[in-house]
């Protein structure tokens, strides 16, 4: 019977570094209000965060409030209270969270979530942004700024896309200003972007780490730790300095060979946002299989920093338009998403795929029974999809998702034992063919000896049949 796997009970300085900044970021939003200071809320994804430090906004995330909320487990009382508003129970859960926040007395002036000052609603791929951001500007009577980012139809953005969004980004600038009163300065901006580089510089290397065996964390549900200060915090000093020490930690795992696990049995990639009310037990249900995600798409959801992009400060406003337009997730088509997942089972050495199916985010989901598809029959990767909710607890089945891990695994084992006995038998058989080889060889050897007896026979036979005549001729001399 396998040894049973545990969980190396060390979250490193990374998790405690990462919780230590969102708090203080968290407590400067509370004394915001308070100290006049204006706040922006934006979407995570394909997001501008730096050119509001920039001037002077701070920035603020629905996304992040709402999942705090879920991990807390304080989302279901919020859901039902925009439901008994008449949100619909399809909406996205996180906007019900949000709208729910609000209702229930937690959100705006004089509560830790602030209302914001202005409602950037950048735009990218998902379009329940655009209807979030209008009723949260709506019920706190902010300014509401769409910020459009058209979709990613190529590989690399076209002049035009970049030059729409570039002077679309000046309008921001322009309004920024006025709710700041400070004006913009372009060196500012490009001090900060380095930061942002040197910080995604950072994320990008932590995930390569997750090519080593074992990879020294866990690229779907230790990666919230970075993701914190990658999406909120990019651009500020604190986020390059907390990535740098994130790498410095991962290199020194990774040089005592340690992985999240006692032991890293399967290497997956994982697809999809995690079940936020139910994160550990979720982790669990892969972890008692020795599973360990070695690449996730979630995790790039604000940005795919492993792919090279970084935002440049010698083009500050351009290099935040290229970002916004190519650089996240949710602005890229299906396919593309599917070419991503394909690298990343490929180079970071995956086993398997595992398919987080989530219920009211139609953006992520749709599409992914053909992805399920595509991967197992077509590429022959094994594939698990499972489905519940990244902020509803209604919708998490414990024992059916567990049913489903469970099984999958157990094939997954038998199928790695059986390849194993394959190649122990393969093995053996060169061995036995090796052995075969030599008995040829020395059957050839006593072949090629038993050719010489027999051309040394055939020489005898010659004799012989030269002695044949000689003895018909004695005998016919001799008759
Ligand atoms: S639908 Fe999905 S991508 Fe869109 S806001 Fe909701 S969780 Fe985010």
């Amino acid at each position: 019977m396998a040894t049973p796997v545990t969980e190396r009970q060390y979250q490193g300085q990374v998790h405690e570094h990462s919780r230590r900044l969102m708090n203080e970021w968290m407590g400067e939003l509370g004394r915001a209000e308070a100290e006049g200071v204006p706040t922006g809320a934006l979407m995570i994804s394909g997001n501008c965060v730096e050119l509001l430090r920039a001037c002077h906004v701070l920035p603020m995330f629905p996304e992040v409030t709402a999942l705090q909320n879920a991990i807390r487990k304080k989302s279901l009382p919020l859901i039902l209270k925009a439901e008994q508003a008449g949100y619909s129970s399809d909406n996205c859960a996180y906007v019900k969270a949000d709208i729910g926040l609000f209702l229930d007395g937690g959100m705006g002036p004089g509560k830790p979530i602030p209302f914001p000052t202005i409602t950037v609603c950048n735009y990218v791929g998902c379009n329940v942004y655009v209807k979030w951001f209008e009723h949260l500007a709506d019920i706190s009577g902010s300014k509401l700024f769409m910020l459009d980012v058209p979709f990613c139809r190529t590989a690399a953005p076209s002049a035009a896309d970049v030059q729409y969004v570039v002077a679309q980004l000046k309008e921001l600038i322009a309004l920024c200003e006025s709710v700041s009163g400070k004006k913009f300065d372009i060196d500012e901006l490009r001090e900060i972007l380095a930061y942002a580089a040197r910080a995604e510089e950072g994320y990008a290397r932590a995930k390569e780490l997750c090519k080593r065996h074992p990879a020294p964390f866990d690229a779907y549900f230790d990666a919230i730790n970075m993701m914190g200060p990658i999406n909120v915090l990019r651009g500020m000093r604190e986020g390059a300095e907390f990535f740098d020490a994130a790498v410095a930690e991962f290199e020194g795992l990774v040089a005592q060979g340690h992985g999240p696990l006692s032991e890293e049995r399967f290497r997956t990639v994982v697809e999809g946002p995690p079940p936020y009310p139910f994160y550990k037990s979720f982790r669990n249900l892969f972890a008692k299989w020795g599973a360990v995600a070695v690449q996730s798409t979630y995790s790039t959801v604000g940005g795919i920093w492993e792919w090279g992009f970084r935002h440049d400060p010698r083009r500050p406003l351009e290099s935040i338009a290229e970002q916004m337009l190519t650089e996240n997730l949710t602005n890229r088509s299906i396919v593309a998403r599917y070419a991503q997942i394909k690298r990343c089972v490929e180079e970071w050495e995956a086993d398997a795929l595992i398919i987080h199916s989530i219920k009211s985010c139609r953006l992520f989901s749709a599409g992914q029974g053909d992805m399920r598809d595509y991967f197992t029959r077509e590429l022959g990767v094994p594939t698990l999809m499972v489905e519940s909710d990244l902020e509803d607890p209604r919708y998490y089945a414990e024992a059916q998702i567990k049913n489903r891990i469970d099984a999958f695994f157990e094939s997954l084992e038998h199928k790695k034992m059986v390849g194993r006995a394959a190649a122990a038998g393969e093995a053996s058989n060169s061995q036995g063919g090796r052995a075969a080889a030599a008995g040829e060889a020395s059957n050839s050897q006593g072949g090629r000896a038993a050719a010489a007896g027999e051309a040394s026979n055939s020489q005898a036979g010659r004799a012989a049949a030269a002695g044949e005549p000689t003895r018909r001729r004695a005998e016919a001399s001799s008759s």
